[in-house]
């Protein structure tokens, strides 16, 4: 049963070998750098937040404990002052302001300094140019103050009297009896140079964009990069409510204005403050970014490598299959010989030339006894009239003249009639046989159909003298059944008597019918028939 072969599909385009490989490795190699870039980016940015805030952290405790120690210096400051000036005379007034003064100057803590009496006039105050003397405070900061008789530290407040926005600290006075004497206190002016400003620095914003800022106890900032921002609460930020309850620690959050931020804050026990230190998230993500292009960019080159590598073994691998394919699709078409097939280093393009190299060699052999049988007279063994046309025509296309005999057996359909065809077959076989034995190696004997024969002689050779010898042959011995076979020929010449193999042959029938009519058993040259 035929096996039924599937059309060649002939529309869309076909996906080469090497396409294939290289889309394949492409998009590994894209794969590979996105799971490779994302797993760095994660890893990458989970160590510079860890980083970034472990050294927030580690910043806000050391400032935090600097402003400690700070406020204890100004506090112990304040409270020896308090000391000196509870045993001076309140006639001493201008020893008192010398004093005053002189603290307000030598240590830099406070911008001023007051010394008030219980009802809160102000008895003396530095710097002169404040002319507070004689006034009385009216603030609420320095109000709570007298009213708690303790030491006190207010949170940021504008004052009335000068305008400025100021903490205030203040000691209680208590005279060698306990009787309450004012309040000394200091003041510091936030948005002016200050104690705090003078250890912080003014610009506290470095080259990562990172900043701290100080805020008080109830949440409003104190010390900050931006003055115009003093004062402002800033209660509602997650780590500067963990300020205000005291805590200390690190965390991501989002500031007021909606920024990631990294915050590491400690709190400052002596005055209930807080400092924060922060570095925006946008900034490691520049850091990260950075990272991965550097990633990227070392991938780059063992990517580009690796293409290369593939587009020539793609190429290496797909042109044995091309070479092949080439070579089937001539296969019958032309007469190409099979060329030496190489081993291959590639296992299945190696099976695929053996298998091809053996068909190849079968088919060919298959192809040969097939054209044989097909130019074969099966009866005599002789080439049939397709083998003679070849050859004819094959001498004719290169030029080659050549000599062509046709013989005829006399009165055949006699032997036919009265001994029958398979004896009449056997003296066809006889014929055949004598006429091979008659001519030389490189003449070609064929059995034209029913009981004629022709005979091809190259040029050189005497056609006439070998269809004598053919004939004579015939005529002398005895056939099957001892039957006297004779036989008519005529003889044509290529290119003289035609030049075509028609007219070669119509030339020798024309010769053969002659000799027929001359009485048989005789040979007549084409052009001889006269
Ligand atoms: P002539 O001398 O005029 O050639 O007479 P002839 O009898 O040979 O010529 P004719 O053409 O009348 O007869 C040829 C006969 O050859 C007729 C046919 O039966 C016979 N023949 C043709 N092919 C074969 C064959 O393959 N085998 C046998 N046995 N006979 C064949
Ligand atoms: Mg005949
Ligand atoms: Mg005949």
């Amino acid at each position: 049963m035929p096996i039924p072969v599937q059309p060649a599909r002939t529309s869309g385009r076909k996906l080469s070998l090497s396409t294939l490989l290289i889309t394949l490795v492409t998009l590994v190699a894209v794969m590979t750098t996105t799971i490779v870039l994302a797993a760095s980016y994660q890893s990458k940015r989970k160590s510079l937040v860890e980083t970034t805030l472990n050294l927030n952290l580690a910043n806000a405790e050391r400032m935090s404990l600097t402003a400690d120690s700070l406020f204890r210096s100004m506090r112990s400051s304040l409270l020896y002052s308090a000391k000196i000036i509870s045993g001076m005379k309140p006639v001493q007034h201008a020893e008192i302001s010398a004093y005053l003064e002189l603290m307000r100057n030598s240590s830099n803590y406070f911008n001023s300094v007051i010394l008030a009496g219980p009802d809160g006039e102000v008895l003396n105050s530095s710097p002169e140019t404040l002319d507070l003397d004689g006034k009385r405070l009216t603030s609420p900061a320095a109000l709570e103050a007298l009213r708690l008789k303790k030491s006190y530290i207010s949170p940021p407040y504008v004052s009335a009297t000068t305008g400025k926005l100021l903490v205030f600290m203040s000691e209680p006075l208590f005279d060698k009896k306990g009787l309450y004497l004012g309040q000394l206190g200091g003041s510091i002016y936030l948005q002016d140079y200050n104690i705090l400003s003078m250890i912080y620095g003014n610009s506290n914003i470095d080259d990562s964009g990172s900043y701290f800022f100080v805020v008080s106890e109830e949440g409003h900032l104190v010390f900050h990069p931006d003055q115009s921002r003093l004062n402002e609460d800033v209660s509602a930020n997650p780590f500067v409510q963990k300020l205000m309850r005291g805590e200390s620690g690190r965390m991501e959050a989002l500031n007021l204005s909606g920024a990631d931020m990294l915050a590491g804050y400690s709190g400052v026990p002596s005055s209930g403050w807080g400092v924060a230190v922060v570095s925006p998230v946008s900034v490691i993500q520049e850091q990260i970014n950075g990272h991965l292009r550097k990633i990227a960019g070392l991938m780059l080159l063992p990517f580009a490598l690796l293409l290369i590598s593939v587009i020539i073994l793609a190429h290496r691998l797909a042109y044995p299959f091309a070479a092949l394919a080439n070579l089937v699709s001539r296969f019958g078409k032309e007469d190409v010989a099979l060329p030496q097939l190489k081993p291959h280093w590639n296992r299945e393009v190696d099976l695929l030339t053996k298998a091809l190299s053996l068909a190849w060699k079968d088919i060919q052999q298959q192809t040969d006894q097939l054209t044989q049988e097909a130019m074969t007279d099966q009866l005599t063994g002789l080439a049939n009239r397709r083998g003679m046309e070849w050859s004819a025509n094959q001498w004719i296309s290169a030029g080659v003249p050549f000599s062509l005999i046709v013989l005829d057996i006399d009165k055949f359909k006699f032997v036919n009639d009265n001994y029958g065809h398979l004896a009449g077959d056997e003296v066809l076989r006889w014929v055949g046989s004598i006429i091979a034995e008659s001519v030389r190696p490189g003449d070609i004997c064929c059995r034209f159909g029913g009981e004629e024969f022709v005979v091809l002689l190259p040029r050189a050779r005497n056609a006439l003298a070998a269809a004598e010898r053919i004939r004579s042959t015939l005529d002398q011995r005895k056939g099957p059944l001892q039957l006297r076979v004779t036989s008519s020929l005529g003889i044509a010449h290529f290119p003289v008597h035609g030049e075509t193999l028609e007219e070669l042959l119509g030339s020798a029938d024309e010769a053969l019918y002659t000799a027929k009519r001359k009485g048989r058993n005789c040979t007549v040259v084409a052009g001889n028939e006269a």
